[in-house]
C-alpha cells in the first residue's frame, strides 16, 4: 500500500462496504433506529454539541449518508454558514439529499471518498464523520485528510461505535451478533449486511486506540466522551 496499490483484502473490503450501503440505502432509517434502539437520535445531537460550531462557520460532513448530522449542523451555522454533505456511496448520498430537500433544506453535496477529500487545505471550521470511520479502508489516511481541510483552530468530530464497559460485554455481543442479524433478516430481508455491520463494530478500534490514531494523524488536544456505557464514543481533536 506504500506504493498506492490496494491489497486484495482492502479491495474486497471497499467492495463489501459499497455493496452493503447500496443494499441498505432505502431501508437506512429503519436500520439506524434498529441498530441503536433509537438512541442515535440522542447520540447525534450530543456529538454536534461537542463540535461547538457557531453562526457563519463552515462544516464538512464526511460519510454523511442520511444527512442527520448535516441537518443538525445547519441549525448551528445558520444561513450565513455552510454545511457540505458528502458520502462515497451514490445511493446513500441521494437518500440523504432527497430527505433534506423534502424538508426544504438545500445544501451542497459531493460524492467522495474520505481518503481523498476534494477540498482545499485550511477550509472548514469543523469536519465530522458519524458511524462512517469503521467502514473506511485506510482510517489513518482519512483522518489526515480530515485534518488537512481544517482551518487552524478547527476540530474533527468522530462519532462511532466503540468498546462497551466490561459488565455490558455479554449482553452487547448477544444483541449485535444474534439479535441484530435476525432483525435485519426480518425487517430488511438482508441478514448479511447486518452481520457485516456487527462485525465491523467488533473490529473497530476502541476509545484509546482511536484517540492515538487521531494523535498520529496530527490532531491535538484529542479527547473522547463515552455514551451509553461505551456503546458509542465521540472523539474530538483540534488542528492547532
Ligand atoms: N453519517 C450518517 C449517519 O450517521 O446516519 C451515515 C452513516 S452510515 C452507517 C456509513 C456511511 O459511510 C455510508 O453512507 C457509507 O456509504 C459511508 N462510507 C463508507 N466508506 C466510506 C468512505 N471511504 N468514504 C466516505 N464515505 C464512506
Amino acid at each position: 500500500t506504500h506504493f498506492g496499490f490496494q491489497t486484495v483484502a482492502e479491495e474486497e473490503k471497499a467492495k463489501k462496504v459499497a455493496g452493503v450501503f447500496t443494499s441498505v440505502a432505502s431501508k437506512y432509517d429503519i436500520m439506524n433506529d434498529l441498530m441503536s434502539v433509537g438512541l442515535h437520535r440522542i447520540w447525534k445531537p450530543f456529538a454536534v454539541g461537542l463540535a461547538n460550531v457557531h453562526e457563519g462557520q463552515r462544516v464538512l460532513d464526511v460519510a454523511g449518508g442520511s444527512g442527520d448530522l448535516t441537518r443538525l449542523f445547519l441549525k448551528k451555522v445558520g444561513s450565513s454558514g455552510q454545511v457540505v454533505l458528502t458520502d462515497i456511496n451514490n445511493a446513500m448520498l441521494r437518500v440523504g439529499r432527497d430527505r433534506l430537500l423534502d424538508e426544504g433544506i438545500t445544501t451542497p453535496t459531493a460524492q467522495c471518498d474520505a481518503e481523498h477529500l476534494p477540498f482545499p487545505d485550511n477550509y472548514f471550521d469543523c469536519v465530522s464523520i458519524a458511524f462512517g470511520l469503521r467502514n473506511v479502508t485506510h482510517k489513518d489516511a482519512a483522518l489526515r485528510e480530515m485534518r488537512r481541510v481544517l482551518k487552524p483552530g478547527g476540530r474533527v468530530i468522530v462519532l462511532e461505535f466503540s468498546k462497551v464497559a466490561k459488565p455490558l460485554e455479554k449482553a452487547y455481543d448477544l444483541y449485535s451478533f444474534k439479535l441484530l442479524p435476525k432483525m435485519g433478516e426480518i425487517i430488511a430481508n438482508d441478514a448479511d449486511s447486518y452481520r457485516y455491520l456487527a462485525e465491523s463494530i467488533r473490529m473497530h478500534p476502541g476509545q484509546e486506540e482511536l484517540k492515538q490514531m487521531m494523535v498520529d494523524a496530527g490532531l491535538e488536544r484529542v479527547e473522547y466522551f463515552n455514551m451509553t456505557g461505551g456503546v458509542v464514543a465521540v472523539h474530538r481533536g483540534y488542528k492547532l
